[in-house]
C-alpha cells in the first residue's frame, strides 16, 4: 500500500498544519475557525473532486491523510468528454484503495456549451492561440458547477470542505482554475446554503514538477505516473505526448526528475 508520509508540514502546504481543517487551506474568504472547531470537532471529512488525472489523484491522497479514508468522498463527473478513460482510471484508482467514490452526469455541459473537449470531431489546441485567453479545451462553467456539486454532497453529509486539484501555475490559461474564482465560489457556495464550505486547493501555487514532488512523497509516484490520465485523448499514463495536458505533464516530470521543484 502506501508509504506513510512522516512530516505533514512538508507536504501539503507551506501553511502549518494547526487541524485537520487548517492543512489543506491556502486562505480562506471568512475567518470562521473558531466557530467551526466546535461545530466540527467530532467528524468533519471533504469532498474531492476527482477526475482520475494526476492533480486531482494527489489531492485524493493528501486528503485521505488530513480526513482518514472513510471521511473522504471522491466524485467524478461525467461531462462527455471525448473519452471515458479518465473516469475509468478514477473508478480502478477508487476500487483499488477502498475509496468508496461517486460519480454523476454532467453531460448538459456539452449541450450548452462547445469546447473540443466535448466535441466528438475537430481539432483540439496544443498551445493557447494567439490573441486568445485559453485554448478551445476551456469548458465554461465546468469548475462552478462542480465545485457547487461537490458543496452539496459535502453539506447532505454534514462535512464542511471540498478539494479541488486546480493550479494557476504550469496551468492552461482557464479563468475557473484560478484562487480569485476559487475564493469567490467559495463564499458563494457557503452564503447559497447558509453553511461554511471551505474549499481547499493544495496545488494551487505548485508547479507541475513539485506536484511530482508531492506524490513521491505521499508514496503514489507509480500509481500517478502509470495509472492516472491527463491527456485530452485520453491516453493513460504519459498520455498521447502532443497535448497541452500531455505537454505540460512531461516538462513538469522532467524537472522532477532533474531535481528542480
Ligand atoms: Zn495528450
Amino acid at each position: 500500500m502506501m508509504k506513510s508520509v512522516q512530516n505533514n508540514e512538508s507536504v501539503l502546504n507551506n501553511t502549518s498544519v494547526r487541524n485537520n481543517k487548517s492543512v489543506l487551506n491556502n486562505t480562506s474568504v471568512q475567518d470562521k475557525e473558531s466557530a467551526q472547531d466546535n461545530e466540527t470537532d467530532q467528524k468533519d471529512g471533504a469532498v474531492v473532486i476527482f477526475s482520475g488525472g494526476q492533480d486531482s489523484t494527489t489531492c485524493l491522497f493528501l486528503a485521505e491523510k488530513v480526513y482518514g479514508k472513510e471521511n473522504i468522498i471522491p466524485v467524478s463527473f461525467f461531462y462527455g468528454q471525448r473519452h471515458a478513460k479518465e473516469l475509468e482510471a478514477a473508478e480502478k484508482i477508487c476500487k483499488e484503495f477502498g475509496f468508496h467514490g461517486i460519480s454523476l452526469p454532467l453531460d448538459f455541459l456539452n449541450t450548452i456549451s462547445v469546447s473540443s473537449l466535448t466535441e466528438k470531431t475537430g481539432p483540439i489546441d496544443t498551445e493557447i492561440p494567439e490573441g486568445e485567453n485559453y485554448p478551445n479545451t476551456f469548458v465554461p462553467g465546468r469548475n462552478l458547477f462542480f465545485l457547487t456539486i461537490a458543496g452539496v454532497i459535502a453539506k447532505n453529509n454534514g462535512y464542511h470542505h471540498v478539494i479541488t486539484g486546480v493550479s494557476e501555475v504550469d496551468f492552461s490559461g482557464y479563468p475557473d482554475c484560478r484562487e480569485n474564482f476559487i475564493r469567490s465560489a467559495e463564499e458563494t457556495i457557503t452564503f447559497a446554503m447558509d453553511y461554511d464550505i471551505k474549499i481547499h486547493t493544495p496545488l494551487m501555487h505548485k508547479t507541475k514538477a513539485q506536484i511530482w514532488k508531492t506524490a513521491e512523497e505521499l508514496g503514489i509516484i507509480d500509481l500517478v505516473h502509470h495509472e492516472t490520465v491527463t491527456c485530452y485523448n485520453g491516453i493513460l499514463g504519459e498520455g498521447c505526448g502532443d497535448c497541452l495536458a500531455c505537454a505540460l505533464r512531461r516538462k513538469g516530470w522532467e524537472e522532477y526528475k532533474d531535481g528542480k521543484y
